[in-house]
């Protein structure tokens, strides 16, 4: 699928992976956790807001979207996603199909 593709791309940039090493190097440590008061290693970079959403992709370069997480922190992160952002993500794709803004 061409969607897909469009992320495989992205991922596998060397833009990305100098942000992402970046971002890892600024914050090693899970950013979740640290709140929590736990010190865990980071794994993953998450988009905070989901690249597969209009405002995330736009934003997937910003590093004030990133965050460094361990993979509990992840999941956990993706599967209330599912709730809460789902709404707000068709909202924000609607308006920027009708805004005929088509940039690939
Ligand atoms: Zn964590
Ligand atoms: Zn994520």
């Amino acid at each position: 699928m061409r969607y897909q593709k469009k992320f495989g791309t992205f991922y596998n940039s060397k833009r990305w992976r100098e942000l992402r090493a970046y971002k890892f190097a600024t914050n090693p440590l899970c950013e979740e956790c640290l709140k929590k008061g736990k010190i865990v290693q980071a794994v993953d970079i998450h988009h905070i807001h989901p690249i597969d959403t209009a405002y995330g992709w736009e934003h997937r370069y910003d590093i004030d979207n990133l965050e460094s997480l361990c993979i509990e922190c992840h999941n956990g992160k993706h599967e209330s996603r599912q709730s809460s952002m789902t709404k707000f993500d068709k909202m924000w794709e609607e308006l920027q199909l009708k805004g005929g803004n088509k940039n690939d």
